[in-house]
């Protein structure tokens, strides 16, 4: 087993919900347990200034969880929840119902085409305040 942590993000629609449907959802993923999750709270959208960031403000959690999944395998399933939950990409940092990223999976180091690991985003997101 391995405790992973996954970040989940929302501006489009009824996040808090979304957020809400995405924890149940990782916590029924085969041979995975979510085993502590944080406070929502939000965070202004990545590379506004940049104009390609448009959208309000995201709501924000983390997860962590015990798999046994490979990363690869669990990333594939982040993506499938993703999906489901209605997300499409028309453009780099489109507005989302449901982002997840994979932040750290163990103490692992992965630099593939599809998945870094630690994330290479993580620490950047500047905290606009926790609502509980
Ligand atoms: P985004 O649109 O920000 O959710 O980025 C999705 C893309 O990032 C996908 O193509 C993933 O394969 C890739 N990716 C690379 N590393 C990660 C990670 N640690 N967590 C989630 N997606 C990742």
């Amino acid at each position: 087993m391995v405790s992973a942590y996954i970040a989940l993000g929302a501006n489009l629609g009824d996040a808090a919900a979304a957020l809400r449907l995405a924890v149940k959802a990782i916590n029924s993923l085969p041979l995975t347990q979510v085993r502590q999750k944080s406070s929502l709270y939000k965070t202004a959208p990545l590379d506004v200034d940049a104009g390609s960031a448009p959208g309000g403000d995201y709501l924000n959690a983390v997860v962590e969880v015990e798999t046994s999944l490979a990363a690869p395998v669990l990333l594939a399933h982040l993506q499938h929840i993703e999906q489901e939950a209605g997300r499409e990409r028309p453009y780099r940092n489109a507005p989302r119902t449901l982002d997840l990223d994979l932040l750290l999976y163990g103490s692992a180091r992965i630099d593939s085409e599809r998945l870094t690991v630690p994330h290479p985003r993580m620490m950047q997101r500047v905290c606009a305040g926790a609502i509980g």
